[in-house]
């Protein structure tokens, strides 16, 4: 009997796909927002969980405390149906490595198909993760086009090349293990340039959420100290 999904001939289907995006969220951004609602649109999945990171593995340690990333990634959030602030990795000393993070939604849904969301700039690096392949067993990855992002070097295509899926019928036939390249609206905004504009006491509106930008500035967030 299989409990997690319906059965056709040859075939499982399973009901429901999860998305998971994680990130340092410094601050959280219509860049993330947008695509976010692409992937859940064009995958048809229940939630996304948003997993704000407390240390910093693949690139320099964010400068604002993880519970307040947290608490922007939650303002930026609450009005959308199926958007979860998740907050797993915040009570971890540990790195936070995606594997464990994958590993924990793992044990709570062992069935369930993972979509691990993550932008160009962020797919180029994967190989040099932590355990790539063990990430790749847990979970598909959907990789979304960043504007100015080239394809992947050599390594990670001939990767592509065994891995790629061209639709979400083919992630729901496996709980993890695919590559899908998904097109969604091409924002070029990044968390970077808004804390420079912040820095510089430039105007933030229409790069990110309003309620965001009200923490911003009423904790003068990314301003020279
Ligand atoms: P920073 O500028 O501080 O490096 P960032 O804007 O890239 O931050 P992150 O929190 O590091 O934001 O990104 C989390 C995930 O979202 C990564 O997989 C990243 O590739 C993706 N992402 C961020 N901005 C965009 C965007 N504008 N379009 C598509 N994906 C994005």
């Amino acid at each position: 009997m299989l409990i997690a999904g319906i059965y056709l001939p040859g075939v499982i289907r399973y009901r429901h796909m999860i998305g998971i995006l994680g990130g340092t969220f410094d601050p959280i951004h219509y860049g993330h927002l947008r695509t976010a609602l692409d992937v859940q649109e064009a995958l048809e999945l229940k939630h996304i969980h948003f997993v704000p990171l407390k240390h910093a593995v693949h690139k320099k340690q964010p400068g604002t405390e993880a519970e307040l990333r947290a608490s922007m990634v939650q303002a930026a959030i609450a009005q959308h149906p199926g958007f979860v602030m998740d907050d797993c990795e915040l009570h971890n000393d540990r790195p936070s490595y995606s594997l464990y993070t994958l590993q924990s939604f793992r044990r709570q849904m062992p069935h369930t198909p993972l979509c691990f969301l993550l932008g160009m700039d962020a797919f180029r690096d994967f190989l040099s993760w932590h355990e790539p392949m063990e990430i790749l067993k847990l979970a598909h990855l959907v990789v979304m086009q960043r504007p100015g992002e080239e394809m992947p070097d050599a390594q990670l295509q001939q990767l592509v090349a065994e891995r790629s899926v061209e639709n979400a019928a083919a992630l729901r036939q496996q709980p993890g293990g695919s590559i899908l390249f998904q097109p969604v609206t091409q924002l070029a905004i990044s968390a970077t340039d808004i804390r420079l504009r912040a820095q510089q006491g430039r105007s933030l509106r229409y790069l990110l959420p309003d309620a965001v930008i009200t923490i911003i500035e009423k904790l003068k967030l990314y301003r020279p100290s």
